[in-house]
């Protein structure tokens, strides 16, 4: 018989985990469990869902809670503007941003303007919260150990100039065929792109050399496109200039 635990604090989250025997997992807006669950692909029958954790929904100027729903990212504007080209209304307010970033699906969209945002993770780990920068613990997925749970994320809100492009194959409401976020921080130029390889790629530049982006990304030929499209596509929004205007 499947179990689920709703812990209201972390002392409360302690005792469970010490208590399973089983493997479990932690359930945010359940989306893509419930999903994998009715295809028979989820085997562990503990689901913990982590929403009345406390911090989990919380929205402060420097704070957003790993289990806030993608409709209520409104700020800065590169961030609200991925969240909303993430599947439709209805599925965003299901869809959390803790969720896109430790969720199976590859395109983990709003990793981009987190990582542009040079954004900090506060992780539960071991009985307790640590904080990390967001790109020590992402490569290709963000890197947890076993039981870890991903609280929150912290960065600094100030509006950035910033071009965001999503390309996709029958309309808005579909996978990326590229994700294109270009960023101007304080290291220099923020390029990153999803659905374009098989996960998704970042990379900072000093000078808008399009040559020489282009050439740093690795595009990947699948069903939706081939990477010589995909190229192209990009090198497209590349040559439309490097993101010096104001937002
Ligand atoms: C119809 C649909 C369309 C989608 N389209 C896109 C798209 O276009 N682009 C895109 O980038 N993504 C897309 N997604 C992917 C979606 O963002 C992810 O599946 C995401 O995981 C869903 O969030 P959730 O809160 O429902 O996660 P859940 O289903 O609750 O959890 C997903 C996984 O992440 C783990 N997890 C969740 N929160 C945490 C946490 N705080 N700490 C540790 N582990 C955690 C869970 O254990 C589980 O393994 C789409 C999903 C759906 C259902």
């Amino acid at each position: 018989m499947n179990k689920l635990f709703r812990p209201q604090t972390y002392e409360e989250l302690t005792s469970i985990l010490e208590s399973q025997t089983e493997k479990y997992l932690y359930y945010s807006g359940g989306t893509e469990v419930m999903s994998d669950y009715r295809q028979g692909k989820i085997k562990e029958k503990q689901w913990i869902d982590i929403k009345h954790l406390p911090g989990m929904m919380e929205q402060s100027p420097e704070t957003i809670g790993a289990c806030v729903f993608l409709n209520q990212l409104t700020q800065p504007a590169m961030l609200a503007e991925v969240a909303q080209g993430i599947a439709d209304h209805t599925i965003r307010n299901h869809l959390t941003i803790g969720g896109n970033v430790c969720g199976k699906l590859p395109f983990r969209e709003i990793v981009l303007p987190l990582l542009a945002l040079d954004a900090e993770i506060s992780i539960f780990s071991d009985g307790e919260i640590i904080r990390v920068p967001l790109k020590e613990r992402f490569d290709k997925f963000l890197k947890l150990q076993p039981g870890e749970l991903v609280t929150g994320f912290h960065f600094d809100r100030t509006e950035r100039p910033y071009h965001y492009k999503r390309h996709t194959i029958t309309g808005s409401i579909d996978y990326p065929l590229m994700t294109y976020l270009a960023v101007r921080t304080e290291q220099g130029y923020f390029v990153g792109l999803s659905g374009y390889g098989s996960i998704p790629q970042f990379a900072w530049f000093e000078n808008w050399d399009v040559e020489e982006i282009l050439n740093s990304f690795k595009a990947v030929s699948n069903d939706r496109g081939s990477a010589d499209y995909r190229k192209k596509l990009l090198e497209i929004e590349l040559e439309k200039g490097a993101p010096n205007e104001a937002v």
